[in-house]
């Protein structure tokens, strides 16, 4: 389903219009607005009742974030393509991150304050596996594509809180870098949804049939997604 990105409000939302609902609904469902809207409903409509809903949505959004996340100074492992390896941190002269059979290692500049230090090595990590994402779902989109005959635009990585991926009406499929934490079964299960919404903008009965043919396990990937999403957010 794709997600709404609002310019205006803080936050995304996932609209569904169905042909039976008589008024709006909305819902917080795993930390991400959903809204159920009868099909018609203008945009107009439904930017005005969030304006006035924003406090309510705000706070319920809040409430769902509680995630406990151990800060970087002080982990000691680091999920890569659903493998755990060593992690650590060293100051050095210059930033760069490391990997090698030992694990993962980020050095961090002396010239970073200690209190920015969590942030630096957050900021290197997500910029070290989004690059590698990018090669990923590159390949992964053209492969995926040619089995499933669709033809997405472009692919773009994200780095969302909320959400593995997404597909809009361009033909643009996007990806979070955080999916390269994932196994890479699980993340070829992100594309294949994605991808399927090509042919289906919606999460109806027959999207799922069409996900199905190429990704038949694709509860389990769903599955893995939801236990690790807090170790990976
Ligand atoms: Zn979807």
């Amino acid at each position: 389903m794709a997600i709404v990105m609002s310019e205006t409000l803080p936050f995304n939302y996932e609209l569904i219009f169905s042909a039976r609902r008589r008024s709006v609904q909305l819902a917080i469902v795993q930390g991400q607005l959903k809204i159920r809207a009868p099909t018609g409903t203008s945009a107009e409509f439904l930017q005005q009742l969030l304006i006035q809903k924003q406090d309510w949505v705000l706070k319920h959004l809040q409430t769902s974030k509680v995630t406990i996340k151990p800060s970087w100074v002080n982990r000691t492992q680091i999920l890569i393509s659903g493998e755990l390896l060593a992690f650590s941190w060293i100051l050095a002269t210059k930033g760069q991150v490391i990997v090698n059979e030992q694990g993962v290692q980020v050095q961090v500049p002396m010239r970073v304050d200690i209190a920015r230090r969590d942030r630096y090595i957050e900021q290197q990590i997500q910029h070290y596996l989004t690059n590698l994402a990018e090669v990923f779902f590159q390949k992964q989109v053209q492969q995926q594509a040619a089995l499933m005959a669709v033809t997405p635009t472009a692919v773009r990585i994200g780095s969302w809180r909320r959400r593995w991926g997404c597909c809009d009406s361009r033909g643009v499929v996007g990806f979070n870098w955080r999916l390269l934490q994932a196994p890479d079964w699980v993340a070829r299960y992100v594309v294949i949804h994605e991808l399927s919404h090509l042919r289906y903008m919606n999460h109806s009965a027959a999207f799922w049939q069409f996900v199905k043919t190429y990704y038949p396990e694709y509860l389990a990937a769903q599955r893995w997604l939801k236990t690790h999403q807090s170790q990976l957010f």
